[in-house]
């Protein structure tokens, strides 16, 4: 069919014209499955277990934290200007930009800030006993400034059972790995557990 061709302005022909190409043909998969058995014995393979060491500097404020916790103590900063006491420790307060004051020991106990239940570790494998991980506000330090553990102690197995054992303001206090197993890490504390009988945080 013939087409009209109406004639609009002339246009100046532009030496970069866009080009067409095809494009690549689309060729059928032709892999071929192995059995384990099979891989293992045709694919080359090499089994090697590199010895890697590394170091890590805590830095002056968490390296005195986990000295700490090694000693069955957990230790916090304050900072005079804004009033704020911290754990775990910083060596600046980030409100002032200035170095932190003063050390304080802090007792083992706090309440909960938050909580979940969970039934997969870290790396995806189920739980039949859930973890609960919890945000914990040591006594004695500013409201809201907490850190991540683990609530133990708790009976059942189900989100039902946690959730009558746990409430959000509860008392806890830190169960400690016995002495000569510390190793100056945040699990030198095995997990907070509830205190039971003590009533709820305003
Ligand atoms: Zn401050």
């Amino acid at each position: 069919m013939a087409r009209t061709v109406t004639p609009g302005p002339r246009r100046r022909p532009t030496t970069a014209s866009p080009r067409m190409i095809d494009a690549p043909p689309r060729l059928p998969m032709r892999g071929t499955g192995l059995s384990e058995a099979e891989f293992q014995k045709t694919v080359a393979t090499v089994e090697w277990v590199p010895a890697l060491e590394y170091g890590w500097d805590t830095g002056e404020a968490i390296g005195r934290f986990l000295a700490g916790l090694r000693a069955g103590k957990i230790y916090g900063v304050r900072c005079r200007r804004c009033g704020r006491t911290v754990t775990p420790p910083r060596a600046f307060c980030e409100l002032d930009f200035k170095p932190m004051d003063e050390w304080v020991e802090l007792p083992p106990t706090g309440t909960v800030n938050t909580f979940s239940v969970c039934y997969v570790t870290w790396d995806m494998k189920p739980l039949r006993k859930p973890q609960v991980p919890a945000v914990i506000e040591i006594d004695g330090t500013t409201p809201r400034v907490g850190f991540l553990h683990l609530l133990g102690g708790l009976r059942g197995t189900s989100v039902e059972a946690v959730h009558r054992q746990v409430q959000i303001g509860m008392p806890v206090r830190a169960v400690w790995k016995p002495a000569r197993e510390r190793s100056g890490a945040i699990t030198d504390i095995l997990y907070f557990e509830p205190v039971r009988g003590k009533g709820r945080k305003a």
